[in-house]
């Protein structure tokens, strides 16, 4: 394959990528790192169509243009890689492409040789792939998507491509200049690269996908006022606790707690003000727990926690400790802020049939006694669990 079908055929490719992340970009268009990725593609395309076109009589203007392409695009995709992960705007790579045409203008008008101007082209090309590695790399296990492993290998196969090629010709061999028909310049030159542009788009997009999939998984778990898990993700997390718990024998406890007279402080302060109350406790309630509580949103003001490993023997201690937390914290737009919680026990050897809808309706129904009691209290459910125990007294009401 000649210089001229393998650089059209590079071209064609970038096209027809630049076109999918048009579409991409309209099904939604909020997302705007598409249309600078779409936007970087056809440039490059357009680069790579003017520079081998123009490969036979090298002439000034389209030499100028089209090795700038190549840059801007490159500059462009780099720009949409900072959109897409939500980076701070920056101006460097604006520079580095201005800076690039203009040292290249000088370079065509002291007449450089083809090798001297296709060192350069080469390194600047380098630093941008060097760029996008910089914005692709995981920095934790768990960005080690499919999506960023593919974008990255896509990226390696580029960057080693132009700066092995900068690097061969800086040792004075001539293999890889682009007036080199041989097999191997043109595989370097535009196959390698055609198969890392390939990768890499096809990384972005498997990227961009991950990205729909978490915020959808996200949505679909958590409560979107305090951010905590949702009913949803809680019950599923509660059950499977529940049937930890069976099969180890270790006592779980589920807590449902209830604001005391909230509706007041809407009433009072507006739903507003309500709405931070909401978001203020499930913070609290987050560093107040251990890692292995799990903490959720039930519903309006209502939360609920569940307690692996705690027993009949601490449950009034844990719940007491609930109470005196919210009850000593100070919350925006109320003096004191008090909850009721309902508690239900189930302990090792509790009775198998015990469901977590069960336990749920168990500390409810604790919760309806606290609420009796008179508020701002504990109590235990009698039932949770075969092994369960009875609060007599509710713990001391912190002031
Ligand atoms: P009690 O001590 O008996 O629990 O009294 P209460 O006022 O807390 O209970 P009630 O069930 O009468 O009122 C609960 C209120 O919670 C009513 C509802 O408007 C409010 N609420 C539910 N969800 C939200 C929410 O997301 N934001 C705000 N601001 N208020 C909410
Ligand atoms: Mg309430
Ligand atoms: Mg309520």
């Amino acid at each position: 394959m000649d210089s001229l079908t393998a650089g059209t055929a590079l071209a064609v490719i970038q096209g027809c990528l630049a076109l999918s992340t048009v579409c991409l970009y309209f099904a939604a268009p909020e997302e705007r790192c598409t249309s600078w990725w779409a936007v970087g593609s056809l440039l490059f395309a357009a680069g790579v169509m003017l520079v081998v076109w123009n490969a036979g009589a090298p002439s000034h203007l389209p030499l100028l243009i089209g090795n700038s392409l190549l840059v801007y695009g490159c500059v462009i995709h780099w720009r949409g890689l900072q959109i897409f992960f939500k980076k701070p705007r920056s101006v460097a790579g604006w520079y580095l492409a201005v800076l690039f045409t203009m040292v290249f203008e000088l370079l065509l008008q002291s007449q450089a040789s083809v090798m001297q101007r296709t060192i350069f082209v080469c390194s600047a090309l380098t630093i941008c792939s060097a760029l996008w590695v910089k914005e692709l790399w995981p920095r934790s296990q768990a960005e080690r998507s499919i999506g960023r492993m593919t974008a990255m290998l896509g990226v390696f196969l580029i960057l080693a491509t132009f700066s092995i090629r900068a690097l061969t010709l800086l040792a004075n061999m001539t293999t890889f200049l682009p007036t080199s028909n041989q097999p191997i310049s043109v595989a370097v030159t535009f196959i390698v690269p055609m198969a890392g542009t390939l990768l890499f788009s096809l990384g972005l997009f498997l990227l961009y996908f991950e990205r729909i999939v978490d915020d959808r998984n996200h949505l679909a778990t958590h409560d979107e006022l305090t951010g905590i898990s949702n009913r949803r993700a809680v019950v599923l997390a509660g059950e499977r606790e529940l049937d930890m718990a069976r099969r180890f024998r270790r006592p779980i406890t589920v807590a449902i707690m209830d604001i005391d007279f909230f509706k007041e402080i809407n009433d009072r302060h507006g739903h507003a003000a309500g709405d931070d109350v909401l978001v203020a406790l499930a913070q609290l309630l987050g560093e107040s727990c251990r890692a292995v509580d799990l903490v959720g949103r039930y519903g309006g003001e209502e939360f609920v926690i569940v307690l692996p490993g705690v027993d009949r023997d601490s449950v009034e201690v844990v719940g007491g400790k609930l109470l005196e937390v919210v009850a000593n914290h100070r919350f925006q737009h109320c003096e004191r802020l008090t909850v009721s919680i309902g508690l239900a026990v189930l302990h090792p050897g509790g009775a198998d049939h015990v469901s977590w809808r069960t336990l749920v309706y168990q500390a409810d129904m604790a919760l309806y006694a606290a609420k009796a009691a008179g508020r701002n209290c504990i109590r235990v459910s009698p039932q949770g669990g075969y092994l369960s125990v009875v609060a007599q007294q509710p713990p001391p009401i912190a002031a």
